[in-house]
């Protein structure tokens, strides 16, 4: 692959648009489209992730680290207790073990570039206590948005 055509507004004819991963109810209204698979001497892979109006990503934690960039719509992503406001073109570096989930801002589809290894571990989800944990922080309670999953996931 050398090109990969930018076929219309936020779509690539590299990948079709997948619904991001298939059961729970942890996260809302996302899409993803893979745009480059990797390859052993570039073994990355960088994906377009786009949240509805009101749509969100799982409240996760992994080993892998995040590199993603902002290019359509605002938003806002939770990254440890922080709570960072993000817009087109902003770059923010999601760091190994640090529990994260991104929001659209209401009214407005929010989507970014996620650049990750291909070989990289499965996210881990909060437990009861982990959750609890996290929402001791009332501005980080307020902003998550987090039901137990219905079956186990293993989806990254
Ligand atoms: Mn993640």
């Amino acid at each position: 692959m050398t090109k990969v055509k930018h076929t219309c507004l936020f779509k690539w004819d590299r990948s079709d648009v997948l619904r991001y991963k298939e059961k729970g109810n942890h996260f809302k209204d996302i899409t993803r489209q893979l745009l480059y698979p990797g390859r052993p001497e570039l073994p990355v892979q960088l994906r377009y992730f786009e949240l509805a109006p009101r749509g969100h990503s799982t409240l996760e934690r992994h080993h892998h680290v995040h590199m993603v960039m902002v290019i359509r719509g605002s938003g806002e992503v939770l990254v440890g207790n922080e709570i960072q406001k993000l817009e087109s073109f902003d770059l923010v570096e999601i760091p190994p073990k640090t529990w994260h989930q991104f929001r659209a801002t209401a009214g407005e589809t929010f989507g970014f570039l996620c650049l990750v290894t291909v070989d990289r571990d499965r996210p881990e989800l909060p437990n009861a206590e982990e959750l609890a944990w996290l929402k001791q922080d009332p501005k980080v309670g307020g902003f998550i948005r987090y039901e137990a999953p219905l079956t186990p996931v293993g989806v990254q």
